[in-house]
């Protein structure tokens, strides 16, 4: 059976990226993979809001480096869409964004707690130092919900990214991912494996175990995603992820088109 399309990667218009998406379409097809996506960082309405994403001016040359790929391989499904953060007040910006092209699917992730902690940034590593790991997963759960419940996103990236340096909250969790999963499943968004976590110090699929069998439970489901930024990251770790899905009992993915979805065996 072939491996499930990779829904997460990124470009160098964001900045902390390397390769043209071309390479990443070749090493696509070098590893076996029929479908991928190409998700980059989403531009902010301010440009300055931080220096991890594309500029808004950007947003075209974005669309016509995946299209390039579309055209250069042509043997390859590649999907266009955007890894857009999520935090509360962009409504407004995000729906703008989706207006501007024909977007396959949009990731929704929340990276920021606060307008001014990205929980995912290295630069920012220190300030966890001041902060109690149950009160962030608290906050960090409660944009998730938010981000799902939007009905602005067809999938959620990297479902428990504060775990990403290694940090965890000793008090149990599985309320804070309840009420998310709740809330994916009411919209309809799926949750996407993403292997990034395993080359991350937590070294461990995102999302975990027990939020991936609760996210079954519930009738989430789910997409794939090497959150690649670099071209040799593209599949990485898939037939782990894979084994992961189907051991929590999951037999099919989502694939998206123009925003609409339907489900694939995998
Ligand atoms: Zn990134
Ligand atoms: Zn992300």
């Amino acid at each position: 059976m072939s491996l499930p399309a990779d829904y997460h990667m990124h470009t160098p218009l964001c900045r902390h990226a390397v390769g043209e998406p071309v390479e990443y379409a070749r090493q696509a097809v070098a590893v076996g993979l029929a479908e991928i996506g190409f998700s980059d960082h989403s531009p902010m309405r301010r440009d300055n809001f931080d220096n991890w994403r594309m500029n808004f001016s950007q947003l075209d040359a974005y669309v016509e480096k995946v299209r390039k790929a579309q055209r250069d391989f042509p043997q390859l499904t590649i999907r266009l869409a955007l890894e857009v953060d999520y935090l509360p007040g962009h409504e407004d910006w995000i729906r703008e964004l989706a207006a501007r092209h024909p977007w396959d699917y949009f990731i929704g992730s929340v990276h920021y707690v606060s307008d001014s902690w990205a929980i995912d940034d290295p630069q920012k590593l220190s300030e966890w130092k001041h902060r109690d790991s149950f009160e962030v997963w608290s906050a960090y759960f409660e944009r998730l919900t938010m981000a799902a419940e939007s009905k602005l996103f067809e999938i959620i990236g990297h479902a428990d990214l504060p775990k990403k340096f290694g940090h965890r909250p000793t008090r149990d969790c599985t309320p804070l991912y309840e009420l998310f999963l709740a809330a994916a499943k009411k919209s309809g968004c799926a949750v996407e494996l993403n292997t990034a976590g395993l080359r991350k110090d937590c070294r461990e699929i995102y999302p975990s175990r027990e939020i991936l069998q609760l996210a079954f439970q519930n009738g989430v489901p789910i997409t794939f995603g090497s959150d690649a930024h670099a071209p040799a990251e593209v599949g990485m770790n898939f037939a782990e992820a894979v084994q992961l899905a189907r051991s929590a009992g999951y037999r099919e993915r989502r694939c998206f088109v123009q925003r609409k979805h339907q489900s694939v065996k995998f």
